[in-house]
């Protein structure tokens, strides 16, 4: 039974999906597979850095062979990985350390079996600080205080033989790289506080694997919309039908005070989730399916006709000179990229920008204002 650090906010929430987690390691998923190219083209940007104290320009990858992958280097990728190994440079700069790039980490206190490799990591023991970075290729807003950043933390803590007195004593960031993640406000999120503030969580895991072992339990939650067994589990047919049932209750006519309505929207946030990702995966799989011939399903595939694409945009411009009209819609990179190509000018392209505003529900302990007066705890 192996327990990867990715996987972390997974099997320690819910000990019986490590099986499931175990089966699903060589899944392909379009995305999952950029993301590794983009990880590969970042861990040769920061090998250069830890090397030569530089780093060659990301853009000398494109149209390149990622080996790992078999993929074409594209600008996506390309922007991803500037944006990623920027941040780490420019805190390497600010504050110094030793560079850990791609390392492989091993977590006994957790489980004999839980290890795995993480992103980046900056630590200056003699300063009392550690910083962890994860790079995520996909556009889900990921919370930099997960339970994959306290594994892999907890990887550093056995690295470096840090006791659990030094742990009130150094200080974490952690540093969530989502350069397509497009709510957040910026490309990169963080959360900062001391060694011992993750214990509570690194307990969790180390339970939930003991759980895995000697009595593996089903448990739903938020957690399950990245597990590769939504679609066949049992927990979250039943958390789903939950919810159904409950639409199909006559309408309860006693009052909700504010916190019973609070309560009542998060259940309801998270089944609607759980529905939709079990529905699409469900899908999926009904694809494949009928793809492979399967008669028993009483459902057929039709193409639908998609978007009209130019096979090659030189040849369009050119067609477009010919005709003579312009054919190249030339459009700036978003505010928010340039910002994490230029963080340094992060207050000039500010102010060259504007963002549009609505308006959204969040907990009250985690409003802008709360988290100005220290009521939050991040
Ligand atoms: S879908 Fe949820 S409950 Fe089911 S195995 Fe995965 S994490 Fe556990």
């Amino acid at each position: 039974m192996h327990f990867r650090p990715s996987s972390a906010p997974i099997w320690g929430n819910c000990s019986g999906s490590v099986v499931a987690l175990n089966e699903a390691l060589d899944r392909y998923h379009p995305r999952t597979v950029e993301g590794t190219a983009a990880h590969k083209v970042g861990e040769t940007l920061l090998n250069a850095l830890k090397s030569f104290g530089m780093m060659p320009p990301a853009e000398s990858f494109h149209g390149k062979t990622c080996p790992e992958t078999g993929l074409i280097i594209d600008d996506e990728m390309i922007e991803g990985a500037n944006i990623y190994a920027a941040d780490v440079q420019r805190i390497v700069a600010e504050r110094g350390g030793e560079l850990l790039v791609e390392c492989p980490i091993e977590c006994p206190q957790i489980d004999a079996n839980n290890n795995g490799t993480l992103d980046a990591a900056l630590v200056n023991l003699n300063a009392g600080f550690i910083v962890l970075w994860d790079y995520k290729h996909g556009h889900a807003e990921v919370s930099p205080l997960s339970l994959q950043f306290v594994n892999y933390a907890a990887g550093l803590i056995n690295k470096y033989g840090i006791d659990g007195h030094a742990e009130q004593h150094i200080t974490i960031e952690l540093r969530v790289v989502q350069p397509f993640c497009y709510q957040n406000d910026g490309p990169v999120q963080s959360w900062r506080g001391k060694l011992s503030d993750l214990r509570g969580y690194t307990n969790q895991l180390a339970a939930k694997a003991y759980e895995a072992h000697n009595n593996p339990t089903l448990t739903s939650g938020a957690h399950c919309y990245h597990c590769p067994a939504l679609w066949r589990c049992p927990a979250v047919k039943n958390h789903v039908y939950k919810l159904l049932d409950h639409a199909k209750n006559p309408p309860e006519m006693d009052e909700m005070n504010g916190e019973a309505l609070a309560i009542e929207l998060s259940l309801l946030e998270t089944a609607e989730r759980l529905a939709k990702a079990r529905r699409s995966a469900i899908e999926d799989l009904i694809i494949e399916r009928v793809k492979g011939g399967d008669a028993s399903i009483p459902l057929r595939l039709e193409s639908k006709p998609g978007r009209l694409k130019w096979d090659d945009p030189k040849t369009a411009i050119k067609l477009g000179r010919m005709l003579g009209a312009d054919f190249d819609k030339c459009e700036p990179i978003t505010p928010t990229q340039a910002i994490g190509k230029f963080p340094d000018l992060e207050e000039v392209i500010r102010k060259k920008a504007t963002k549009s505003a609505s308006l959204k529900l969040v907990k009250s302990n985690e409003t802008i204002g709360a988290k100005a007066f220290g009521k939050t705890e991040n």
